[in-house]
């Protein structure tokens, strides 16, 4: 077999069996004294190698070595894929998870797959491999035309039992964040919710997962060595954009449902779009951002002037949010969205750590504030020195071609 593998070295196994209590999958057993691994059942996830630490015993074989194990399950990096919920497009954290996997699916030597579940699904799929999924596992049934709980976390569990991915992302989404930890569950493995880096480490072949901890003042990388699939969630709008290639094929297995469809573990009664509940940051190419700066609603009003002038979305602190000036669908940051726009104006912020991972993906940041040492100004692109109810006027006048008021 010319693929990568993993293999026991006879000679220094010592029959400690804790390769065997080590394996998620049940693949290595005891004969004669020595570990085997059955390949029907091993995904390589590679969670025996570090049990084998002590005796070094057991260890990853470079595709081409001839590691003697036959065709079977990769390991794969699986991307749970979730639609618009009014139509049949994939939501932009499930396009910015495919554009991230084939790297990491690169360095294990697996493939990409993604998952999709629900009804008429007809775009989504062939969306799914052009923006960078190898396959993609379709299960359709009227049953599963609403994100229900119950239903959908026992189906992508039996998913993962039979088909054993190594890993598994998704979006930290409404939906994304209630169904992977039922399915981390379901599974018996670990996951890592919200990470904002996702790589493989070299020597190990394990997930490096990193996501802020301690209110965002440190950076944890996290892995789960004994357990799989390895899964993470990811914010929408951390990782980059990708682009869609159309030129990219792959097959599109629909399968058919592994057992009946659970009962609902709860009743629709409506749904409504994000955009009619007020604003819609993530999608906006344009945010101009009010802090506790701008000292009150007043000073907000400004700020919604420029944002209007410049033909963008008002954003907000948390600060701002927190004292009443604006709702919380406004706050920009780690409890609040997530943005990427080409232009993001701040007005009157500080820039804690908290505010600044919501939107240092930002393709140009305008920053203004009157204290040369805030730390946003040490981030942006333009930083600008002086009192926003001086600078925000003077670039109102400027973007409406006046002339500046006569003393
Ligand atoms: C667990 C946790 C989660 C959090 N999540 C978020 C989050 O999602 N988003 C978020 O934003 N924060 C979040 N925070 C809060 C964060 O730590 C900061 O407290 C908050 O971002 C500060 O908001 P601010 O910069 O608007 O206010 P301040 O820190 O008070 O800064 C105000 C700035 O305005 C400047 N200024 C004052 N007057 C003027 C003027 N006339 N002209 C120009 N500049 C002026 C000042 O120099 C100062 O730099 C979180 C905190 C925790 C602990």
């Amino acid at each position: 077999m010319a693929g990568p593998g993993i293999r026991i070295i006879a000679d220094r196994c010592r029959g400690c069996t804790l390769c065997v209590k080590a394996c998620p999958f049940g693949a290595i057993r005891m004969q004669d004294g020595k570990a085997v691994i059955d390949y029907d059942a091993c995904t390589l996830c590679g969670s025996c190698i570090p049990a084998c630490k002590r005796f070094g015993a057991i260890e990853r074989v470079a595709a081409g070595a001839g590691a003697g194990v036959p065709e079977g399950p990769r390991g794969d990096v699986w991307v749970f894929c979730e639609r618009e919920p009014d139509g049949d497009r994939l939501v932009s954290v499930s396009r910015e998870l495919l554009g991230l996997a084939p790297s990491l699916a690169a360095a294990l030597g697996v493939r990409v797959g993604a998952v999709l579940l629900g009804s008429g699904l007809v775009r989504s799929p062939g969306e799914a491999i052009a923006f960078g999924a190898d396959e993609v596992y379709c299960v359709e049934a009227e049953g599963l035309d609403r994100y229900d709980d119950r239903r959908w976390s026992l189906l992508l569990s039996a998913l993962i039992r039979e088909h054993r991915p190594g890993i598994l992302l998704g979006g930290a989404t409404a939906i994304g964040r209630a169904l992977l930890p039922r399915v981390a569950v379901e599974v018996h493995t670990g996951l890592t919710a919200d990470c904002t880096e996702l790589r493989v480490d070299a020597e190990t072949g394990l997930l490096l997962q990193t996501r802020p901890a301690f209110g965002g003042n440190i950076l944890a990388t996290i892995t789960c060595e004994r357990h799989r699939p390895q899964m993470a969630t990811v914010r929408p709008g951390v990782l980059p954009r990708p682009t869609a290639d159309a030129s990219r094929s792959g097959p599109i297995h629909r399968l058919a449902l592994p057992a009946p469809l659970a009962a609902a573990s709860f009743q629709w009664l409506d749904f409504v779009p994000r955009a009619a509940a007020g604003v819609d940051l993530r999608e906006a190419e344009v945010i101009v951002s009010a802090g506790y700066g701008v000292g009150g609603p007043a000073g907000v009003s400004l700020v919604a002037e420029l944002a209007r002038a410049l033909g963008g979305v008002l954003g907000a602190s948390r600060a701002v949010v927190d004292a009443g000036w604006l709702p919380y669908p406004h706050q920009v940051g780690q409890t609040g969205t997530t943005v990427q726009p080409k232009v993001y104006v701040a007005c009157g912020i500080s820039g804690a750590i908290q505010h600044i991972v919501g939107m240092q993906n930002s393709d140009l940041v305008v920053a203004i504030n009157r204290d040369p040492d805030a730390p946003i100004l040490g981030m942006a692109d333009y930083a600008v020195v002086g009192d926003l109810f001086e600078m925000i006027p003077a670039l109102l006048r400027e973007l409406r071609n006046e002339r500046p008021p006569q003393p």
